[in-house]
């Protein structure tokens, strides 16, 4: 009997005294570096995340829809990409709670802060038990959209399938709003689900291209598909009967908004059945400009003074330009037969600078 209370205490059979816990080394942070899944040649690291929550609620979003992103980083690498403050977050929450040396800090940043965006992936492995939890949280008739803040297809994708296995929970969901974006061809794979996502909800799928011109992607865009892939993933979706279109977001000013270069996207979104367009200016938020200004540079020289004094104190593109822009675009709807959806585009503006709420790494970040 004595016996047997010492040891629930921790004492040992023998009947000394408890070990009391003085002097123990408390259990150090879990290393995030020890939680790497993959290595690609070039030098893509792939790390694991297991996020308590995965929905961003509009209230910390300031967007009107709840938001959801598998992955954190984006191997693409637009060189326009807002996201990556969402990378420099987790980075900086990691270090900050002591899962990386003041050394990994440095590589998982970058050397201007932007690089670790495209090579250091954050995969938010089991996801999906975090979140049928938020689900509950959503009420019906809201929208959920996936890919706010980085593409759910990206490459890593094809290895992780988080977003298939997202697509497998939300199949049991009805009366909720569904809106994906993305650049890549590989969203085709989901037609299945996709297609049953739509029976008891609706559903919008934003296949995302700023330009028909793969030479003019490609200064911009440093590792995305090639336009006629992305069409070619939207044709195979709308032949499936998925609720799809185009969304070309940013149009950049002098680079791809001239009437030309939009109305043969009008016209390759036509052929490829787009059943909507969505287009919107570039927003040069703070974050952007040390990514985007040197590539402006570096192909567009001309146009980086122009830059600087319209995006001059703000990051969103002057009101006469939105304006003018929204005509040619309204424009370009009417000529190509396409209605005017744009209540639905305003619903996936972010309404400010959008946070990231829903990450918590492994361990125990407050
Ligand atoms: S595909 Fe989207 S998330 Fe990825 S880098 Fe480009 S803009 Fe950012």
């Amino acid at each position: 009997m004595a016996r047997k209370a010492i040891g629930r205490l921790g004492g040992s059979a023998a009947g000394n005294a408890p070990e009391l816990p003085l002097g123990q080394t408390a259990k150090p942070p879990n290393r995030l570096t020890a939680q790497v899944l993959d290595e690609r040649l070039r030098g893509t690291r792939f790390v694991s995340l297991t996020p308590k929550r995965v929905l961003n609620p509009p209230s910390t979003t300031g967007m009107e829809y709840w938001s959801l992103n598998p992955y954190v980083g984006c191997e693409f690498g637009c060189s326009y990409c807002y996201a990556r403050y969402t990378h420099r977050y987790v980075v900086e929450r990691a270090h900050d709670a002591g899962k990386l040396t003041d050394a990994e800090f440095a590589d998982y940043r970058g050397a201007h802060g932007w690089e670790a965006f495209e090579k250091r992936i954050f995969v938010k492995e089991q996801l999906v038990g975090a979140l049928d939890v938020d689900l509950k949280r959503v009420p019906l008739g809201q929208t959920i959209v996936i890919g706010t803040a980085t593409d759910p297809y990206q490459p890593a994708e094809r290895k992780f399938r988080l977003t298939r296995a997202v697509l497998q929970r939300l199949v049991r969901c009805e009366g909720l709003s569904f809106g994906i974006i993305t650049k890549s061809p590989l969203i085709a794979r989901d037609c299945d689900l996709l297609v049953r996502l739509q029976e008891r909800n609706d559903l919008q799928i934003h296949v995302s291209l700023i330009t028909a011109d793969a030479a003019v992607a490609r200064k911009l865009e440093a590792r995305s598909p090639a336009p006629h892939a992305r069409l070619r993933a939207l044709r195979k979706l709308v032949d499936a009967g998925v609720n799809a279109g185009l969304i070309i977001a940013p149009v950049l000013p002098g680079i791809t908004d001239d009437v030309a270069q939009l109305d043969t996207l009008f016209a390759a979104a036509r052929r490829a059945g787009a059943r909507f367009i969505h287009a919107g200016a570039l927003r040069l938020y703070p974050a952007i400009r040390d990514r985007f200004l040197p590539v402006l540079s570096e192909h567009f020289a001309d146009l980086v003074p122009k830059y600087e004094r319209a995006y001059k104190g703000h990051g969103y593109a002057p009101r006469d330009y939105a304006k003018a822009l929204s005509r040619r675009i309204e424009k370009l709807r009417r000529k190509h037969g396409f209605r005017n959806q744009g209540a639905m585009f305003e619903r996936y503006r972010p309404a400010k600078m959008p946070v990231q709420g829903e990450l918590n790494l492994r361990g125990s970040l407050p």
